[in-house]
């Protein structure tokens, strides 16, 4: 969301004759938007879509189906159900909201998932630069008590390790299958509880978070003991409504706690990069400015060297050498989203010729205000959008541990589980949402008989206070911001294969296929990957790329597909190539993607959208295939490149994703192939 054309906008502008730019500048495209050339009507289906409205099965009448979908939506939303697609509903598509799906299509993780023990662990990975790290804990924490006080389950945080409940903020692509969207739209999402990426809860660090009013800017230092900036304040008469470096000659930022400084004098320093850092290795030194990064000079905080787009600077003059780094806050004026994300407003600006002293719309059709980060729009076209009432972290932290604990969405407006986003200063729990957690774990059980024990893990909860906690370890990023090279020959390393061809188990090992190779792990132990081995080596007649391979539980013929063709290995012996055809194949079927064993000899090809059952024996397909892939396969994705069966589970691959389906087509988890059943270590994931 958030991608508009501009060039309408501005011609808008000559149109109302309050002034008329030169037609070369007119056009104005933000730099780093994404133009997204949607209609409302795409825009919709996607939508529908994503959340679980538009159901694929009944395709033969798509138009019928889509009005009763967005009847559903209306229904869910609390919108008067006409089943068109008016202003209304579109503006309501358009509103900040969870990422987790609203109907669970295909029963997508059916059952009541729940997590098997009420002693549940929490780990936050990383934070955002929003707000302090102690503000941010505070957020969690009273999420996880929203919950706690109603049921008997307790949260304890882990400090390293694997937690339950992973907490994490990333940007767009965060290393899992459902990318974030940029500033509003998506806020967050959670996974139902289980292993690994189950149970994980993860915020969009391009929303602006805050607790629901504004920037919430704890301050350090001065003399208010870490009091929270009171905005707007009158220092000598003027009221300011961020923080300023007024009255100091150390460019500080700095604000009042109480609406008057002039008659209380409690005061404190504001975020800033020139007072400390947070994560990182310098324990929360401040930036040393100039510093030397691959000897470049850096007179401010710096994105380069890291994928993620988070600001960081040396805390000594010369990264190279001492590699000392940490993680820039972000002030209070910084800009959120554009192409300068984390730096502060520049005031005043000039943009297409006119000079600026505050935020401006002008130039956007959304209405949302926005600022140049440097002293010229015109030149240096860096900008970004200024901070506003941001979103909660509190309120979608506690509907996001909600998922995690093994909610769905409610549909009653003022449900915590309502998965559209609305701001609430008095928070409580609605009956909709106690009953919804109480049918999970039942009620609080009469007072704690013992409070939570620190675990062993965390050394750190013996500090007093949690004012001043940033993880030794970071976090969802390496180390350093120096992108280190693996010195093995990554075309020899499975764990270095973002998508294998093709995956199999064959001979009581799994076989990942890649480009003429091929490597082999076993099912019982598992961990070790042997390999590569040449595909030739073993398979002589086969060709370099493997589509999907299967054994014949029965006879134990290996069938191997590439294109239109396949091969039958019994041994040593080989048969084919042979054409797709001659299975009884249309000509249209280019290749087949996948192939899950059935028993009785029967074997299931599949070929994205479609699927055939096969006689092993005869090699000729059964009557009344093809079928659709996603009428069976509910919750699976029906671009899939692979579908194998491995230890009695079906598993369909996209991208580096597996989703996994038991033998009663539930999905019951969603993961990495790396990760999960290579068992390779993740550089960033180190837990
Ligand atoms: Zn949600
Ligand atoms: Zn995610």
């Amino acid at each position: 969301m958030g991608a508009y054309t501009l060039s309408a906008v501005t011609l808008g502008l000559c149109v109302l004759g309050t002034y008329c730019a030169p037609l070369k500048s007119v056009f104005v495209t933000f730099p780093g938007e994404i133009l997204k050339n949607m209609t409302d009507q795409e825009f919709a289906n996607s939508y529908l879509e994503r959340f679980g409205y538009l159901n694929l099965e009944e395709r033969s009448s798509r138009l019928a189906s889509k009005s009763k979908a967005l009847m559903r939506m209306q229904r869910n939303l609390g919108l008067p159900e006409t089943g068109e697609l008016n202003t209304e509903t579109l503006s309501a598509m358009k509103q900040p909201r969870c990422g987790v799906p609203d109907i669970q299509n295909y029963q997508t993780f059916t059952g009541d998932l729940k997590w098997d023990h009420n002693d549940i662990t929490y780990r936050t990975l990383n934070y955002s630069p929003d707000m302090d790290p102690s503000v941010i804990d505070d957020a969690f924490a009273r999420a996880f008590k929203v919950w706690s006080e109603v049921t008997p389950l307790t949260f304890t945080r882990l400090y390293s390790g694997t937690a339950d409940i992973m907490v994490s903020f990333g940007k767009l692509d965060h290393g899992d299958p459902y990318p974030f969207d940029g500033k509003d739209g998506l806020l967050a999402h959670a996974y139902p509880p289980g292993e690994g990426i189950q149970g994980d809860a993860h915020f969009d660090d391009d929303e602006f978070w805050t607790l629901g009013t504004g920037p919430a800017v704890k301050t350090r230092y001065g003399n208010a003991e870490g009091a929270m900036c009171h905005f707007p304040f009158l220092f000598e008469g003027k009221s300011y409504s961020s923080c300023t470096t007024e009255g100091r000659t150390d460019n500080l930022p700095w604000c009042s706690t109480t609406a008057n400084f002039d008659t209380d004098k409690k005061y404190g320093f504001c975020p800033s990069e020139l007072l400390y850092t947070f994560s990182g290795n310098s324990d929360g030194a401040e930036c040393v400015f100039p510093f030397v990064f691959l000897g470049e000079t850096y007179n401010k905080c710096t994105t380069e060297g890291r994928s993620d787009g988070y600001r960081w600077c040396a805390t000594t003059s010369n990264f190279d050498k001492d590699k000392k780094y940490g993680f820039c806050p972000s002030r209070d004026t910084a800009v959120i989203g554009g192409n300068s994300e984390g730096e502060p407003c520049e005031f005043p600006f000039t943009f297409l010729g006119k000079t600026y002293d505050s935020c401006t719309s002008e130039g956007r059709g959304d209405g949302k205000l926005w600022c140049a980060t440097t002293s010229s729009y015109d030149r240096d076209q860096k900008w970004g959008f200024c901070p506003d009432r941001g979103y909660s972290l509190f309120l979608v932290a506690a509907h996001e541990f909600g998922h995690a604990l093994g909610l769905d969405h409610s549909n009653i407006r003022d449900a915590l589980m309502f998965p559209m986003y609305s701001y609430e200063e008095d928070f409580h729990l609605h009956q909709d949402d106690i009953a919804g957690i109480q049918y999970l774990y039942g009620p609080k059980t009469g007072p704690d008989p013992t409070p939570p024990q620190p675990t062993d893990e965390s050394p750190k909860t013996t500090t007093p206070t949690p004012s001043a906690e940033t993880p030794k370890t970071p976090v969802t990023t390496p180390d350093t911001p120096v992108t280190t090279s693996r010195p093995i020959d990554p075309s020899q390393d499975a764990c270095e294969v973002n998508q294998f061809d093709a995956i199999s188990e064959i001979q009581g090992e799994l076989h990942l296929f890649k480009d003429g190779q091929y490597w082999r792990v076993s099912a019982q132990r598992n961990g070790e990957i042997k390999g590569p081995f040449p595909i030739a080596d073993k398979w002589p007649a086969l060709p370099a790329t493997i589509d999907t391979a299967f054994e014949d539980l029965l006879t134990k013929k290996i069938f191997f597909f590439s294109g239109k063709r396949f091969w039958v290995y019994h041994g040593q012996n080989v048969l084919g190539p042979r054409g797709l055809e001659k299975l009884g194949l249309g000509s249209d079927v280019d290749q087949i993607v996948g192939a899950i064993q059935r028993g009785k000899g029967k074997v299931l090809l599949f070929n994205g959208e479609n699927y055939w059952r096969m006689d092993v024996k005869a090699q000729s397909i059964d009557k009344g295939y093809p079928r659709y892939t996603d009428e069976v396969f509910g919750g699976v994705p029906v671009d899939s490149h692979d579908v194998f069966l491995y230890k009695g589970s079906y598993y369909f691959c996209r991208d580096r994703f597996y989703w996994q389906m038991n033998s009663r087509r539930q999905v019951s988890r969603v993961g990495y192939v790396k990760y999960d059943l290579l068992m390779c270590v993740d550089p960033s994931r180190r837990y």
